[in-house]
């Protein structure tokens, strides 16, 4: 199996990387890129074992950026054979503070609206990098709400009354950083960010002639006639195409890697050949 969307705890994911490496195996998952939010960490921690076990491994990173006319963020994904240079790596360092500062104002104003949530409760949930579904877990266990989903819906979300606007790159920028340190870009499960499909293809056609290289058309949230829409958007603009379940572990309840939600998911061979011919990929860390 393939699958080129998952998160470790590196982010907000609940495996670490070498329980994900565990859970490929299992899953028999032979092609496999870990794309964290803004940190390509856990590529470095499963690099070696991975390949000593005959699994393809690929360093990604999903990336949450703005574009003009949509209210929530676009996410992009970032692909590269090995870890990418140092210079990525300081971009990546600056988004991060972004979530510092962004994670500072998200406490003070769930504190204003009356709710005890302490920032080293939050910080004792993440392994490394805080994200809002750590948060989502502190309002659960404390009983604000009933389930994740509801946290966010309520609180933490673009409607919810605590929400916070974090600085984001552009799409353009991120196209640029991914395209700049050798990487290969592809636009996150696009069915976020509309399912008018005349304004995805506006946005693909837009961003190819910018660099973009491919479109997530496999996801877990992607129904077989979003698969054959963005198939065919691919095809128009001669872009890639990529795909992957999402995977967040416990954090996400009810997706496996590999196969998504309900088995829903089959990434096909295809894709797989069509990263590594771009990436020209040669084994080894
Ligand atoms: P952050 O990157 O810290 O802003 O958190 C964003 C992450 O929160 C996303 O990548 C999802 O994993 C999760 N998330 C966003 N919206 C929701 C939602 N409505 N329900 C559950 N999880 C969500
Ligand atoms: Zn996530
Ligand atoms: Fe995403
Ligand atoms: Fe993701």
């Amino acid at each position: 199996m393939i699958d080129l969307h998952c998160h470790t705890n590196f982010s907000d994911g609940s495996l670490s990387p070498a329980a994900l490496l565990e859970r490929a195996l299992q899953a028999d998952v032979r092609v496999l890129a870990i794309t964290d939010h803004d940190t390509i960490g856990a590529y470095g921690a499963i690099c070696d074992e991975a390949h000593a076990h005959g699994i393809d491994l690929y360093c990604g990173v999903e990336l949450s950026t703005h574009l003009a006319g949509c209210e929530r963020s676009v996410h992009l994904l970032g692909y590269f054979a090995g870890e990418p240079k140092a210079e990525f790596g300081a971009w990546l360092r600056g988004l991060q503070e972004g979530r510092v500062k962004r994670n500072a104002e998200l406490t003070a104003r769930l504190q204003e609206l009356g709710l005890d949530v302490q920032w080293n409760e939050v910080s004792a949930l993440a392994q490394r990098q805080v994200g809002r579904p750590h948060f989502a877990q502190v309002l659960l266990r404390k009983g604000y709400v009933t389930t994740l989903k509801e946290a966010f819906e309520r609180y933490l979300g673009e409607d919810g009354t605590a929400w916070v606007q974090r600085d984001e790159p552009s799409l353009d920028e991120a196209i640029a950083e991914v395209r700049g340190a050798g990487g290969m870009a592809s636009l996150a499960h696009p069915v976020r960010i509309s399912r008018d499909w005349e304004r995805v293809d506006e946005i693909v056609a837009a961003h190819a002639r910018l660099g973009l290289d491919a479109v997530e058309c496999f996801h877990s949230e992607h129904g077989e006639e979003d698969e054959r829409r963005l198939l065919a958007i691919a095809e128009r603009y001669g872009l890639r195409v990529t795909g992957g379940s999402d995977f967040h572990g416990d954090a996400k309840p009810g997706i496996e890697l590999g196969t998504g939600r309900g088995e829903s998911l089959r990434v096909p061979a295809f894709v797989a050949e069509q990263l590594a011919e771009r990436l020209a990929m040669s084994r080894g860390c």
